[in-house]
């Protein structure tokens, strides 16, 4: 088994060669639409094994991270473990930068395609306490305030001292915030409001006096959110998270107002309590300060308490704060962000739960604590940090840009220089920026808005323990009403079970024979690769057939060239691998009189403003040299049914092929667009391809030709693509 993609491939294919050896690796997973781009799958338990055994992944794809400005024992080891090396917080020769800090704007613009940072630009509109609470109030005004009631209400002093005092009036106790801090640092509490200081920047938030207590204790949550993109929205919930308790039992009463260990529950705070009580055991969820949050909604449900419900809101609670920020977030992207995938972010949600089940966000962390005090955490952030890692997990993309200008780009790049034997000759290089913003261009044309669902698909099945929580059918339904930058990828996605949105885009005639040509192209390759394989066969009498199947269709397609193509069938007496590749040949002259036919169809339909209207042919051109042969079938399958027609592949002038070796050569009545009626040209295609009239079975019984696609035909005709 070769994993070796650390060296410059001869020719792109090589890689897939490669790629198809490796198909079992429990680090690989295979993305794209030809299932080319490795994409890393991280385990958790690597960090105790230390992962002896995952290393040669991350050396042999020469994958890199540096840590920037914060201290990540957890993120280091698992990386490391899985064969990343550290570079030095200066190099720009990194794969993955993990950061304490945002980046700034002239950084942000420089990361190349394959470049991954933790954090969006401005993101501390959701992290920053004030601004947090800014946009949520924002989103109070505009949407409703009952409607976005999920944040204590808080005013930023001095800047709202006057709203501050007509509202201050009712008791206390406030809770008196610094605006851009965290771990409890300069929190205290005051039952009146002469008590807080005006000439400081707070935040001063009205204190939940009611927290649902567990044997008496306050407790918060801390949740963990994950936003692969914000646009489209894509919110992930991690499954698991943090019950954090007070050390003091609450009691409400004034005297007791600056007692830290009962009102504030952050873990650096309470740590420093002599009543701290930790638990040695990871098994053990539910003994001392931190519990799971599972631990904790099984405790609550045991109490009658509807987690169900719970869950619910919290769900709500963290959609509503992330849309709150969701414009400005995504602008900056827009700004700064120079490719589509540069950006995740881990967000922590700190919730307050009171004693009538509601959810209270408290605050949202920029960077949540990794930290592994207890056998606990080690259990909980290691799952999630590798979760985390598999889900957003293209590394090492090989996009199809890289495969094809890109990849020849670099190599002749001086830049290339630079760079080392390995991923980093995919990387994106100004050579292709003219075809990179053509094709952002046209951004809500048919093949990007496919790889951009393609990716959220593949990312959905990578995500472990990660719940997507937005969109899903119910929460588009529910909170599409909230984005403020609504963009076609958002809605897009959101209706796309599957596709359903792409499918509304126009396929030219000529890129619809362009992406059938491609699919007879994969079944030459076939044939091809079969034919270099060992010779005899288990089942000579399929084989048989399926030779025979290839023969009816040449013949019967090639009549319905204007060209004449001779097809020549080999002899049933010639060795299996023999014929193969004689149809191999056949089908790949056939191939090529077909493509010169849809170029002269190009240069008539130039003409024709209805092309006009298309899915632009080069960037369709793109995605077809990517797709799969699945994806093939579906772009045809679409394209048949909204035409109600299947001429356009194979034209309409079919009248009888001749039986035996050569095609009857005819040149009239050759057109794409026959005037035939409906009917007549779909009858023509289906003889075309050697199908019954009128019924075709499908495996599971007949089905009326009308709903059945080309690719269906192809199917039937040649069994073996789907084998
Ligand atoms: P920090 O970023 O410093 O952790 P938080 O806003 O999370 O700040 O507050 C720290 C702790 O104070 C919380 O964990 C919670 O226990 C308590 N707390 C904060 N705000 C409120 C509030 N409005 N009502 C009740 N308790 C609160």
């Amino acid at each position: 088994m070769s994993l070796d993609c650390g060296r410059k491939p001869e020719h792109p294919e090589e890689t897939h060669a490669n790629s198809t050896q490796t198909e079992d690796h429990p680090c690989i997973a295979w993305s794209g639409l030809s299932r080319k781009i490795p994409v890393l799958v991280f385990h958790a338990e690597t960090v105790v094994s230390k992962g002896g055994e995952f290393r040669d992944i991350g050396e042999r794809y020469n994958l890199a991270f540096k840590i920037v400005r914060t201290e990540s024992r957890l993120v280091r080891s698992i990386l490391s473990s899985h064969g990343f090396h550290e570079v030095h917080p200066n190099s720009n020769d990194f794969n993955l930068m993990w950061t304490g800090i945002h980046l700034k704007p002239y950084l942000l613009r420089g990361l190349q395609d394959f470049q991954k940072v933790n954090h969006f630009p401005r993101s501390y509109e959701l992290t920053r306490k004030d601004r947090l609470y800014k946009n949520i109030q924002r989103m109070q005004q505009v949407h409703g305030f009952k409607r976005f009631h999920i944040i204590p209400q808080s005013f930023i002093l001095p800047s709202e001292y006057q709203e501050f005092c007509s509202c201050a009036k009712d008791k206390g106790p406030w809770i008196i915030k610094p605006v851009a801090s965290s771990r409890g640092r300069g929190i205290y509490l005051v039952s009146s409001p002469n008590q807080i200081p005006m000439d400081e920047n707070i935040l001063v938030s009205r204190y939940i006096n009611n927290p649902l207590l567990i044997d008496d204790f306050k407790f918060d949550v801390r949740l963990y959110v994950l936003v692969t993109s914000y646009e489209p929205l894509i919110i992930y919930l991690y499954e698991e998270g943090l019950a954090r308790f007070a050390t003091v039992k609450y009691d409400h009463a004034a005297k007791n107002i600056k007692n830290q260990f009962m009102h504030l529950t952050n873990y650096s705070v309470n740590k420093k309590s002599s009543d701290y009580v930790s638990c040695d055991d990871p098994e053990v969820e539910d003994y001392g300060n931190k519990w799971s949050m599972s631990a904790m909604l099984r405790y609550l449900k045991q109490e009658g308490k509807d987690t169900a419900l719970l869950m619910g809101q919290v769900e709500d609670l963290v959609i509503k704060a992330v849309l709150s920020a969701e414009q400005q977030i995504a602008t900056a992207c827009k700004m700064y962000v120079p490719h589509r995938n540069n950006c995740f972010e881990l967000y922590g949600f700190d919730v307050l739960i009171d004693s009538n089940l509601k959810p209270w966000l408290l605050e949202v962390n920029l960077s949540p604590s990794l930290a592994c005090d207890a056998p606990l955490d080690l259990k909980i952030k290691a799952s999630m940090i590798s979760d985390m890692f598999s889900l957003v997990g293209e590394f090492c993309p090989l996009t199809p840009w890289a495969r094809s200008t890109e990849y020849v780009g670099a190599a002749q790049h001086p830049l290339s220089l630079r760079i080392k034997n390995g991923l980093r000759y995919w990387c994106c290089l100004p050579c292709i920026a003219p075809l990179r913003s053509a094709v952002k261009a046209t951004l809500s044309s048919f093949p990007l808005q496919l790889k951009v669902l393609r990716k959220i698909k593949e990312e959905n099945e990578r995500r472990g323990g990660f719940i997507r929580i937005f969109p899903t059918p119910e929460t588009w339904e529910l909170y599409s009403g909230y984005l403020e930058y609504k963009t076609s990828m958002n809605c897009m996605l959101a209706t796309s079970r599957g596709f359903v949105e792409l499918r509304e885009s126009q396929l030219s005639p000529s890129s619809a024979r362009m992406a059938f040509s491609s699919y007879l192209h994969r079944v030459q390759m076939r044939l091809l690769a079969e034919s270099r394989g060992n010779g005899s066969s288990a089942w000579p009498e399929r084989d048989d057939d399926q030779m025979e199947l290839v023969v009816r269709f040449l013949k019967r397609a090639a009549s319905n060239l204007q060209q004449d193509l001779r097809v020549a069938l080999p002899s049933r007496r010639l060795p299996l691998a023999d014929r193969r590749r004689i149809l191999s040949h056949q089908l790949g002259e056939f191939i090529h009189c077909y493509n010169k036919e849809t170029e002269q169809m190009v240069k008539k339909m130039e003409r024709l403003a209805e092309e006009e209207r298309c899915v632009n042919p080069d960037v369709f051109q793109e995605f077809v040299e990517e797709a799969s042969e699945s994806d093939l079938e579906e772009v045809l399958t679409f394209y048949t049914h909204k035409n109600k027609s299947a001429s356009v592949f194979l034209g309409t002038g079919c009248t009888n092929a001749k039986s035996g070796v050569a095609s009857s050569g005819r040149t009239s009545q050759r057109t794409v667009e026959g005037t035939s009626r409906q009917g007549e040209r779909d009858s023509d295609a289906l003889r075309l391809l050697g199908i019954r009239e009128k019924k075709v079975c499908n495996g599971k019984g007949w089905l009326p030709f009308s709903t059945l696609p080309p690719c269906v035909f192809i199917q039937c005709a040649m069994p073996w693509v789907r084998c």
